[in-house]
C-alpha cells in the first residue's frame, strides 16, 4: 500500500489526525467527487432522470457489496443506516411465546433495546450467553442453550466500545449444525479486516457504510442467504418489497429487494458504491493487516504509559483502542486530543449497557490503514500528558 498517496487522496488527512474511524471513516476524494457529482447532476436535470442516467452504476453496489463479503448481488439490500438493516432482519423473524433469542454481553445497545421491545410484544425471551475468559462469547456455553426453543442467534461481531473480536466463525459453526438463524452485526468489523459470510455461516449480516468501509453518512446494508428468505416474514411492504398479485394480494420480490423501500439517497448510494469498490481494490487482506498492526502498536504504547489503562477485552483484538486517564474525566481527555488536532470519540455507556462493565465512558481511539505511526505518537502523547498533569505532585 502507498500510504503517502492514499493519505493524499483523503482530504482529511491533511486537516486532522482523525483516529475516530469506529465513529466514521474518513471519505476518499474519489468517493466525495462521486456523491458531490451525482447532487450535481440531479440538481441539473433532475432527480429521477439523474437516476436513470446512471442506473448502471446505481445498481453495481449492491454486487460490489456481495463480492466484499462473499454473497451474492440479490442478497443484498441497502439502507439508510446499519440500524435500519439489522432490524429488517430481526423483525422479519416470526418470533412466537416461549422462543428464546440467545445473544452476548457485547451485543451493540440498540440490538439488545430491540430485542426487549420483541419480547415484550410477541412473548419471546432474550438469553444472554456468558463470556469465556477472555470476554468474548463462550461458544460452549453457546452450545449448551442451543435447544429446540432458540429462533435467533444474534451476535455484534466487534462492539463498538472496545477492541473485542468474537469468535464468529465458531458461532457459525454451532448455528449451521442446529440450524438456528444467525444475525451477524458486522458494524464495525466491514471494511476494518476481512469478513465473508460464507466463513462465518451467518444467515444474515447487517454493516453500515460510514465506519471503516468509508462510504459517506447515511449509508448501510443487509445481506442474507438466499436459503434463509423462506423463513422471514419482512415487517413492510410497499411498491419496491412487494408485487401485486391477484390470487394473494401480493408476494414478495425475490431475494433481499423484498427489505426495502422505494426511496433512496442515490448520491449516497453512489458514495458507498464508490468507497466499496476502493476496500477490493485495496484487498480487505491487505488493509485489515495495517489497521490491525495500528490497533495493536496504539494499545501499546498507551499501556506503557503511567496512568493510562486500556480496557479492550478479547483475545484477538481488532483497531477499536478504549482507555482512561486515572483521574481525568474521559471527555477532558477527548477535548485534549481535539485541542492537538486529533479526532477521538467517547463509549456510550448506553450502547454497551449489555456488557455489564462500569467503565464507560471511556476515550476510543480507532484508527484505519490510512493512518500513521507518528499519528498515534500524538495521541499517545496528549495522553501522556493528562496523565502527568493529573497526578498528585
Ligand atoms: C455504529 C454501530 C451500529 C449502528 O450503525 P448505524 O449505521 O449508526 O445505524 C450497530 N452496531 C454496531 C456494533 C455499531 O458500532
Amino acid at each position: 500500500m502507498d500510504i503517502a498517496a492514499l493519505r493524499a487522496g483523503t482530504p482529511g488527512c491533511a486537516h486532522r489526525a482523525h483516529l475516530n474511524n469506529a465513529g466514521a471513516g474518513l471519505l476518499s476524494r474519489r468517493t466525495l467527487e462521486t456523491v458531490t457529482a451525482h447532487l450535481e447532476l440531479e440538481a441539473r436535470i433532475g432527480g429521477y432522470e439523474a437516476a436513470t442516467e446512471r442506473i448502471d452504476a446505481i445498481e453495481a453496489v449492491p454486487a460490489a457489496i456481495a463480492e466484499l463479503i462473499g454473497g451474492r448481488a440479490g442478497e443484498v439490500a441497502l439502507f439508510d443506516n446499519a440500524t435500519h438493516a439489522w432490524q429488517a432482519a430481526c423483525y422479519a423473524i416470526p418470533f412466537r411465546p416461549g422462543d428464546r433469542i440467545l445473544t452476548g454481553h457485547a451485543e451493540y445497545g440498540s440490538n439488545m433495546l430491540a430485542y426487549l421491545h420483541l419480547a415484550r410484544r410477541t412473548g419471546a425471551e432474550v438469553v444472554v450467553v456468558p463470556d469465556d475468559e477472555h470476554g468474548r462469547l463462550d461458544t460452549t456455553a453457546l452450545e449448551e442453550l442451543i435447544d429446540e426453543r432458540v429462533r435467533l442467534v444474534g451476535v455484534t461481531h466487534v462492539p463498538t466500545g472496545g477492541g473485542l473480536v468474537n469468535p464468529v466463525a465458531a458461532i457459525g459453526r454451532i448455528t449451521r449444525r442446529a440450524g438456528v438463524p444467525f444475525l451477524l452485526d458486522a458494524t464495525q468489523s466491514v471494511g476494518q479486516f476481512p469478513v465473508d459470510v460464507d466463513e462465518i455461516g451467518c444467515d444474515m449480516l447487517a454493516a453500515t457504510g460510514r465506519k471503516f468501509l468509508r462510504g459517506p453518512r447515511g449509508t448501510g446494508f443487509l445481506w442474507v442467504r438466499t436459503e434463509a428468505l423462506e423463513r422471514l416474514e419482512p415487517h413492510v411492504s410497499e411498491v419496491s418489497a412487494g408485487v401485486w398479485d391477484d390470487k394473494d394480494g401480493f408476494l414478495w420480490q425475490t431475494g433481499s429487494r423484498r427489505f426495502t423501500t422505494f426511496e433512496m439517497n442515490y448520491a449516497a448510494v453512489l458514495g458507498l458504491g464508490s468507497a466499496v469498490r476502493q476496500a477490493l481494490e485495496l484487498g480487505p487482506a491487505v488493509t485489515g493487516e495495517r489497521t490491525l498492526a495500528l490497533g495493536a502498536a496504539l494499545r501499546e504504547r498507551l499501556d506503557a504509559l503511567p496512568g493510562v489503562t486500556t480496557y479492550d477485552l478479547g483475545r484477538e483484538r481488532c483497531a477499536i483502542v478504549t482507555a482512561r486517564v486515572a483521574g481525568v474525566p474521559s471527555a477532558e481527555v477527548k477535548d485534549a486530543l481535539a485541542r492537538h488536532g486529533i479526532n477521538a470519540s467517547l463509549t456510550s455507556p448506553d450502547q454497551a449497557r449489555t456488557e455489564g462493565r462500569d467503565v464507560h465512558p471511556l476515550v476510543r481511539l480507532s484508527p484505519h490503514y490510512y493512518n500513521t505511526e507518528e499519528e498515534l505518537d500524538r495521541a499517545a502523547d496528549v495522553l501522556a500528558g493528562a496523565a502527568r498533569a493529573a497526578q498528585p505532585r
